[in-house]
């Protein structure tokens, strides 16, 4: 195998620019509006976000929304980006599922930026290359980032590093075991004296021989 071909690798590069020179088509018209309202009206009740450490009702409403038009303004899923600036004005930008590109106008915007926030429509909440790259770059101007994916977000404090990652699931209960019931069945009169006392790990052992030795220093 010879090395790709730089017909190929042009070729790459022109399909990336198609990609991202594509106009989105729009579902819901005023998409930024909707963005910029829920935000207004966090203002007006006097909630200056932490974003370091987004509450509930941040995360209901202004997150939610970015989240709700990343992936049903369009016809199809694509990165929101949203700046909220010294000011607390925002900065919205669209791009390709996968990638949104981190362009601010230095006019009438104000430093450093409070909140870098971003989408990933594909559904996991990370930072990927190019955002790190980002993070790097802008890291003297800008305080917190967030990367919102499907049930899940991360909020980045750029100077301590620590990061609040948030994940809702769905938890299913393992397999029913009626604990209670096969201690009794434990006390049959075959296998009955004083001295049998059954402990509870016992009858772990004898159903879950993969967790012998796990509680013996209890
Ligand atoms: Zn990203």
């Amino acid at each position: 195998m010879g090395k790709m071909s730089d017909k190929y690798i042009e070729d790459e590069e022109e399909r990336t620019r198609a990609v991202m020179q594509e106009d989105p088509i729009v579902k819901i018209e005023h998409w930024e509006d909707r963005i910029q309202r829920v935000w207004e009206s966090i203002l007006k009740l006097g909630i200056n976000p932490n974003f370091r450490n987004p509450d509930t009702y941040v995360e209901n409403t202004f997150l939610s929304e970015i989240w709700h038009m990343s992936t049903q303004a369009f016809e199809k899923p694509r990165e929101i980006q949203v700046v909220v600036d010294s000011n607390d004005r925002l900065h919205i930008s669209v791009g390709t599922p996968g990638y949104v590109e981190f362009k601010v106008d230095p006019i009438g915007m104000k430093l450093p930026i409070k909140c870098w926030i971003h989408t990933h429509p594909m559904g996991n909440a990370y930072f990927s290359g190019t955002d790190w790259t980002t993070l790097k770059t802008w890291k003297p101007m800008m305080e917190t980032a967030i990367v919102l994916g499907d049930n899940q977000y991360w909020a980045y404090h750029l100077d301590s590093e620590i990061v609040k990652t948030v994940k809702f699931a769905t938890l299913t209960p393992p397999p029913k075991i009626d604990y209670s019931q096969e201690v009794m069945n434990d006390y049959h009169p075959d296998t009955w004296s004083t001295k049998y006392k059954p402990k509870p790990h016992d009858w772990y052992r004898r159903n879950f021989p993969q967790y012998e030795g796990v509680d013996e220093n209890e």
